[in-house]
């Protein structure tokens, strides 16, 4: 069918992707704001108009539209894909219904046969995809400490074709070494992949080390306001991004138009958020290390966080997340019932903090020895610092934790 077929190598919305900034002499925080889609060339309306619009007409039959379908190629959802491409400092970029639908995705690139090796502590969702989907088409893969490069060395097989990289890591924020990985997953023909979304690219842009294609959770940090569920995707080449376009385009596995839209009004305010958040993250991670009632706190930021130097040698932030564990699983649930400011809840990376419990929510799939293994213990909680002030957040965590024992 046509619309299968064309479009395969995107076109960029020319008409709305129009921007007078040159992005090579700005900084970040300007691309945020001037990334082409900031004003629309019809019109000069201050916001990408949603082309809420399945498919389009054809004038003339020997000279199609840009667009033909939206599954191929929708005129909003292109703007955010150049947008994350921009930021990132790939070459294209890719918008899914959700995170997990961006990751599926680019396993897709993967055959049968193949195997992969992937960091321990990888996302829940990722892990239940490669140890439940996956292996049932055929995909083995190792999961190893990224943290020790001999640990990825020693689970290279003659199969392998790829490597996922997730650092931090989530939920105890291990720090891997991008480049050391990056380069010697290349000296060894293999691809490099990167789930971006704890740090995003506000704070760490793994294409610029050498990393093939980067993920994100969307609906977390770039997102930002809890009302969304997207991800996406960039190609570091287009050889790649042609290889992603048409995973993208076989399995519709595309975000849709007003998704698209509220992700790009959130992604706007990435940096002030982010800074906030970062300061706030901070000073609760030094008062969590300063009571004596915690058994340990996991901030990249903190003077004694293992990786701390490999992560400021790659990242110009520490970001928004903070895990600690409070000694045991009946302590953690007292907490998660006390605390009065805080969602209690699955995800990360809002405008409103975020309380989690790894052990019964986001790692509730992966077997209880295994967990533990990986310091996931019943005591542990995850704090995703959102805007609120942050004396009140630790005032509100003061009284929840109880009297400092
Ligand atoms: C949430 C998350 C995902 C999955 O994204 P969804 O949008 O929930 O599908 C993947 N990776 C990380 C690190 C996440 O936090």
């Amino acid at each position: 069918m046509s619309q299968d077929n064309q479009n395969e190598q995107s076109n960029p919305a020319e008409h709305l992707n129009q921007t007078k900034v040159d992005h090579e002499r700005v900084r970040f925080e300007t691309k945020l704001l001037h990334f082409g889609g900031e004003v629309d060339a019809a019109t000069g309306a201050s916001s990408v108009p949603l082309y809420q619009a399945s498919t389009f007409h054809h004038e003339d039959i020997f000279n199609p539209p840009q667009h033909d379908y939206s599954r191929s190629g929708n005129p909003t959802r292109q703007v955010l894909e150049d947008y994350i491409a921009l930021l990132e400092g790939g070459v294209q970029g890719f918008a899914y219904a959700s995170g997990m639908a961006a990751i599926s995705s680019t396993f897709m690139m993967l055959s049968a046969g193949d195997h992969i090796i992937v960091t321990e502590d990888v996302y829940g969702g990722t892990y239940r995809l490669l140890t439940s989907i996956l292996n049932r088409m055929g995909i083995e893969c190792t999961f190893v400490d990224m943290t020790d490069l001999d640990q990825v060395k020693g689970a290279l097989q003659s199969n392998t074709k790829a490597v996922y990289i997730e650092t931090p890591s989530n939920p105890t924020l291990k720090i891997t070494d991008i480049k050391e990985v990056t380069s010697w997953s290349k000296d060894n023909g293999l691809l490099t992949i990167l789930d971006n979304t704890f740090m995003t690219p506000y704070y760490q842009r793994p294409i610029e080390q050498g990393v093939d294609i980067v993920l994100h959770s969307a609906t977390k940090f770039l997102g930002g306001h809890s009302d969304v569920l997207a991800g996406l995707a960039v190609a570091r080449t287009p050889e790649l991004g042609a290889r992603l376009k048409q995973l993208q385009n076989g399995l519709g596995t595309v975000l849709g138009v007003q998704d698209s839209w509220l992700l790009m009004r959130g992604m706007k305010t990435l940096g002030a958020r982010m800074t906030y958040s970062e300061q706030s993250a901070a000073k609760l991670a030094a008062w969590l290390s300063g009571r004596k009632d915690i058994e340990a706190v996991y901030y990249p930021g903190l003077l004694n966080h293992p990786g701390r130097e490999i992560h400021e040698k790659q990242c110009s932030g520490y970001g928004a997340v903070v895990s600690f564990d409070v000694g045991s699983g009946e302590r953690a649930k007292q907490v998660l019932n006390a605390v009065k400011l805080p969602l209690v809840a699955v995800s990360l990376g809002a405008v409103e903090s975020i309380l989690s419990y790894p052990a019964m929510m986001s790692h509730a799939a992966m077997g209880e020895k295994v967990r533990h293994e990986r310091g996931i213990t019943d005591g542990l909680l995850r704090f995703s610092v959102g805007l609120e002030d942050i004396d009140d957040l630790i005032a509100d965590l003061d009284q929840a934790l109880g009297v400092d024992r």
